[in-house]
């Protein structure tokens, strides 16, 4: 199998996004989690999504994890290597995104490497090399004041510039709706003058077309989840359809839901759930006080398990959430009530569940970590931004899940996963 497409990205979450672009797009997508073994057996698929956590990391070792994704990807075939990064360019003036592209571009003997984080349907436009966040620039953007990478700059030319080695410059959105061949001459002037990174601009969709359609011909690329669709459609050529590719062989077996979000959607969903499934809600404070919680909850699920899917919840209102955290400190019951979900999940594994709804993204993760899932395989959409997943390469038998955080999906999202995971 040879890959049509690679992509590095740079956090987990950022991997799922575009791994479900690529698959509405009609390329059938694999995500896996940091960068897989030698061995890895994958099926049938056109592109492989790496999922890093390198955004916020120690520049150089975010080089080297994204070197070693890289390596992988070009062993499986992959001409083209997208590294995806934040589409509000998250970063500083260390990095991690003009280090890990001077590397990557290094690496593919690519004179000018394309860079836009553009992605129009979901707000993010550059316009003469300005990142714009709905309708103010990057640096008005409640992105100025991030916790970590604070942007106040929305010039991504001079932002980049600060963070690479090399001269970045900029494709004008004038030459970008002239088409391709316009965007290609620009590229070569640019090229002629020493420069190694152009920031191409796009407002509309069909901007992200005419990009996808250069980017083909390079060997890198930089760029959100915008510029993974317009690679997606040049490689498609506009063929397939995301249906064609979400025709999956039912798994079976049991199925349960584990709820770890405290965001009003979920409580909503949860309550829904119960008009359908047996819930157990699980008491925070027995959780952090200890593991018997957690089995309780076991014995509970293995006696219904056989008669359908059935729903563990911890979660709860603010307020509630509130006095829990006073009584044993924010993180301490995060993270006990995260690992007792993934204690459940594991006993579960062992009782023969094979289909998982999981709500809460860290809630996901911390299951997804226990059960030492190598990758997905990205499936039919349950809700925007939702797919089901299959498991590729992992020590159980192949599974199904949907893994949701806080606020996504409609009040029936636990019914309407159910019925896509057969
Ligand atoms: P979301 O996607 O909604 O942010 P997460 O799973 O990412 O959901 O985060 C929810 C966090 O709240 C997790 O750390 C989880 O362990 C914690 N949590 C869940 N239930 C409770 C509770 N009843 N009290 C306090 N913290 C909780």
């Amino acid at each position: 199998m040879t890959l049509k497409l690679g992509c590095i990205a740079d956090d987990y979450t950022g991997a799922s996004d575009l791994a479900n672009t690529l698959t509405r797009a009609g390329l059938r997508t694999v995500q896996t989690i940091g960068v897989p073994s030698d061995d890895l057996a994958l099926p049938e698929v056109d592109a492989v999504v790496v999922s890093l956590k390198s955004r916020s990391i120690e520049a150089e070792l975010a080089v080297s994890r994204s070197r070693a994704a890289e390596k992988w990807l070009r062993g499986r075939g992959a001409d083209h290597v997208l590294f995806k990064i934040c589409s509000t360019f998250d970063s500083t003036d260390k990095g991690n995104i003009g280090p890990v592209m001077d590397a990557l571009r290094a690496d593919s003997g690519d004179k000018v490497v394309l860079v836009t984080p553009a992605f129009p349907e979901t707000g993010r436009t550059v316009y003469q090399g300005n990142l714009f966040v709905g309708s103010v620039p990057l640096n008005e953007s409640p992105l100025k004041d991030h916790p970590l990478n604070p942007m106040h700059d929305s010039n991504l030319v001079r932002v980049l510039t600060r963070q690479s080695r090399t001269k970045a410059g900029l494709v004008p959105l004038a030459d970008v709706t002239r088409g391709p061949a316009a965007v290609r001459a620009r590229l070569g002037d640019l090229a002629n003058q020493g420069v190694g990174a152009a920031i191409i601009d796009a407002v509309f969709d069909a901007d992200l077309e005419t990009i996808g359609e250069v980017a083909v011909g390079h060997r890198v690329s930089v760029g959100a989840s915008g510029i993974g669709l317009g690679l997606a459609r040049a490689l498609t050529a506009g063929g397939r359809k995301a249906a064609e590719v979400a025709a999956w062989e039912p798994i079976g077996g049991p199925a349960a839901c584990l709820a770890g979000s405290c965001s009003q959607a979920t409580l909503g969903q949860i309550a829904k759930a119960k008009e359908i499934m047996p819930v157990l809600h699980l008491d925070p404070d027995h959780v952090v006080e200890g593991k018997e919680e957690g089995r309780r909850a076991l014995a509970w699920a293995r006696e219904r398990l056989g008669s359908g899917p059935l729903l563990i919840a911890s979660s709860a209102t603010a307020d509630q959430v509130a006095a829990v955290q006073a009584r044993h400190g924010r993180e301490a019951a995060g993270h006990a009530i995260e690992q007792a979900m993934a204690d459940i999940a594991e006993g579960l594994v062992a009782a023969g569940v094979r289909r998982w709804v999981v709500a809460g993204g860290e809630t996901s993760g911390a299951v997804v970590d226990r059960l030492g899932i190598p990758g997905f395989l990205v499936g039919a959409e349950i809700a925007p931004g939702v797919p089901v997943l299959r498991t590729v390469g992992a020590r159980q038998d192949d599974m199904l899940l949907a893994l949701k955080s806080g606020n996504f999906g409609g009040p029936d999202f636990f019914a309407d996963a159910l019925k896509l995971m057969r």
